[in-house]
């Protein structure tokens, strides 16, 4: 018997991911019901402006509601005191709570319910909530987070983190947060504009002394007692419950998509929650999503293209990341020794962060986003952007560069006419200007060759 399907689409898991995902389907025409359940703990997280922008960009109003304006965040890293940058602090429980409205009125069906688990027998995909209901869709989204079971085919793997989550009560001051290091991992201090308090302790998931479950409510009092920077932050304050166990392993998925079911943010990639952007990446895998979907159900024989897109990029942004977290692990240089931050001064290679000199390496065919589809199209290899570079500032940059003379001053001279053709403001033409002297390339004419 043919399955009654519930959605064009189901999204399991109603996190950032997920709803970014349906939201983006919803407005290429798609049904779209997405199943999810609160997370069971609560979580602050600090974000940046560019997730505010994206947030926006997708088309979130109630969740952007729960983001207050940013508060001053404080880094003590190697010895060295800095205060430079700022980050929102958001409630993810009210967060997360906010993106249900948003869906719903782009017409999108939420269930809130549990996934007992994903199904993919008899070709159509779908999941089975904990009451036994099936609900299938002709592809699955699972954006169910690190709690999306994991199976045997784990890609990539950092050094097993652990965070261990401790709410307080305390006086009311101005909101912002605070990280620094400790000889056996690193914590970052939350304050909120109204009193409540959170403390984040990273630590190795294999520390000796971590305790099990019933041990861990006196081990963090203690650990956070012995934390010099934390006692000014925490002055006047009470626990409010016992401490969380947060899982906090790098990871990336080795099979992005399988049977149906295409993966999206931290169920397919997450990554260490020093880089302090996580909800930044998880929206960059959802965001590109609709794409992917809409090729693999609009234009079957362009399948392979899309689904390596995806994972191309879920890789690609996943090993940058690991790196940079590596590089500033091992900026920390106080405690180089201790097993916490010799591993992960080590991890994932020793193959720079940031590429070379940014350069223009040649030209590829490549998946790219066109029209809302993943089609393939000449693009710029860059040091920077392995995956290549396709338009800047909405102009094709590959056919500005073909043939391009040898010599300085023609190439600068034919570079500048096909920019100053290919642009239709004195803004657009200088930032393309500003992309080809970034890479080495002027497009300006000498005074000479004009
Ligand atoms: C310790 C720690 C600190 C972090 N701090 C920051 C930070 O400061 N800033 C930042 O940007 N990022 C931070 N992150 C990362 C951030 O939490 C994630 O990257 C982001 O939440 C991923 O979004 P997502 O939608 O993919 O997954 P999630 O936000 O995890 O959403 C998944 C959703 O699926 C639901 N779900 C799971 N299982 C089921 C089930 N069986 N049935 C129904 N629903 C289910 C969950 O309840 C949840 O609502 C941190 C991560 C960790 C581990």
């Amino acid at each position: 018997m043919p399955h009654a399907l519930e959605a064009d689409v189901l999204v399991a898991g109603a996190g950032p991911a997920g709803a970014t995902a349906a939201l983006g389907l919803a407005r290429l025409g798609y049904t779209v019901c997405v199943v999810g359940m609160p997370r069971p703990f609560d979580a602050c997280e600090g974000i940046s402006r560019r997730v505010v922008e994206a947030l926006q960009h997708a088309g979130f109003l109630a969740a952007l509601e729960q983001i207050p304006p940013p508060g001053l965040r404080e880094v003590d890293w190697n010895g060295e005191r800095r205060a430079q940058n700022t980050e929102s602090l958001i409630w993810r429980p009210a967060f997360d709570a906010a993106l249900i409205p948003d869906l719903r009125d782009a017409g999108v069906r939420v269930v809130q319910a549990r996934i007992a688990t994903l199904l993919h027998n008899e070709g159509v995909p779908g999941v089975r909530l904990s009451d036994g209901t099936e609900l299938r869709a002709r592809i699955v989204l699972e954006a169910r987070g690190r709690a999306a079971p994991q199976g045997r085919a784990v890609g990539m793997r950092g050094p097993a983190t652990l965070a261990v989550l401790q709410r307080a009560r305390g006086p009311r001051a101005r909101p912002g947060s605070s990280v620094f290091a400790c000889p056996d991992g690193w914590v970052w201090l939350a304050r909120l504009a109204d009193g409540q308090h959170y403390i984040q302790f990273c630590v190795a998931a294999d520390a000796p002394d971590l305790p099990k479950r019933p041990g861990l409510a006196a081990w963090t009092r203690e650990r956070i007692a012995a934390l010099p920077q934390a006692q000014a932050w925490l002055e006047g304050c009470e626990s409010a419950g016992p401490p969380t166990a947060r899982a906090s392993t790098a990871l990336l998925h080795a099979r992005p998509w399988e049977h149906g079911v295409l993966r999206v943010g931290d169920a397919a990639m997450a990554v260490d929650p020093l880089s302090g952007n996580g909800i930044f990446q998880s929206l960059s895998s959802a965001t590109t999503a609709p794409a992917v979907v809409h090729t693999l159900l609009q234009r079957p024989a362009d399948a392979a293209l899309a689904l390596g897109f995806h994972a191309a990029r879920l890789h690609e942004t996943f090993l940058r990341f690991a790196r940079i977290g590596r590089d500033f692990h091992a900026a920390e240089t106080r405690w180089a020794e201790q097993p916490f931050w010799q591993a992960r001064a080590q991890w994932p290679d020793t193959e720079p962060a940031h590429g070379l000199l940014p350069r223009i390496v040649g030209a590829a065919r490549r998946p790219v986003i066109e029209d809302g589809f993943i089609r393939e199209r000449e693009v710029m290899i860059t040091t920077g952007q392995p995956l290549g570079v396709w338009r800047v500032e909405g102009v094709e940059v590959a056919p500005l560069l073909r043939e391009l003379p040898h010599e300085p001053a023609a190439q600068a001279a034919a570079l500048a006419q096909r920019v100053d053709a290919a642009t239709s403001s004195p803004a657009q033409r200088r930032h393309l200007e500003a992309w080809f002297l970034r890479h080495g390339l002027t497009a300006v004419p000498s005074a000479s060759s004009e």
